[in-house]
């Protein structure tokens, strides 16, 4: 999303108004987008689109298929459209859009299971922080989420639910996207963590990956084995077939 603003940033530059948008896949930015409709004598240079066609050129297919795309604004019908045909997995936006958004300001396209293809589509809202943390933190359980469940390191004298953990933001989240709810904060940070326990969606700010969040593997485990009921079949003799069959590839 921070590279989506800065394609924002550059937009507005160029005298358009300021919105930007990226594909990833894999964890990699494939594309990027910003508005141009002025400069390019072209309705259709929404950001999303420039990026979308940019992505396409790149993986040489109109499918983006396991493609998630940034976009700092809620996208308008032409741009979800776009992304529908394109088949993308998911939309990420910042800003809602009252006047034009599609997903769910205005009217929601990404919701309607009569269309052929689902994309997901997530919003809320994310502003630069006055406050930063790093380092040690005791978060407060919230809301009794699935995730959670059964799992603290102690509990307060009004026997609300506390974690050890590692955190570290500089930016915070100001408005979660629908159906989300609070799941844990901090006295500095009111939303460190967020829960969709009917779409099994879970974020948090801190680091359940390290040893220091002393209940880190407990939410692991929870997430991957409870959740979204994974087996823990992998085992490292796997690996080491799988990559020598690789090599010899
Ligand atoms: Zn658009």
């Amino acid at each position: 999303m921070a590279l989506a603003l800065e394609q924002a940033h550059l937009a507005a530059a160029a005298g358009e108004v300021p919105v930007g948008a990226v594909v990833v896949k894999n964890g990699q930015v494939i594309a990027t987008g910003r508005n141009a409709p002025i400069a390019s004598h072209d309705p259709t240079a929404h950001a999303e689109v420039v990026a979308l066609r940019e992505a396409a050129r790149v993986l040489g297919n109109y499918r983006l298929e396991g493609c998630t795309l940034y976009v700092t604004l809620e996208p308008c019908a032409m741009c979800s459209g776009a992304m529908l045909h394109a088949r993308v997995d998911r939309v990420v936006f910042g800003a809602n859009d009252s006047r034009t958004g599609v997903a769910g300001s205005v009217l929601n396209l990404f919701d309607h299971t009569q269309l052929n293809h689902q994309t997901q589509v997530a919003g809320g809202k994310v502003e630069a922080g006055t406050t930063r943390e790093f380092g040690y933190a005791e978060v407060r359980a919230h809301g009794h989420t699935e995730l959670l469940k059964g799992i603290e390191d102690f509990a307060t004298a009004e026997g609300q639910g506390m974690l050890k953990v590692w955190i570290r933001y500089g930016d915070k989240v100001t408005a979660m996207p629908a159906g989300f709810k609070v799941m844990a904060f901090t006295p500095a940070c009111p939303i460190a963590g967020m829960a969709d326990d009917a779409r099994r969606f879970y974020a948090v700010q801190f680091h359940p990956e390290v040893t220091h969040t002393v209940q880190g593997q407990a939410l692991l485990n929870r997430f991957v084995l409870d959740i979204c009921q994974a087996r823990p079949d992998w085992i490292m003799g796997d690996y080491i077939v799988e990559a020598v069959a690789k090599i010899r590839e």
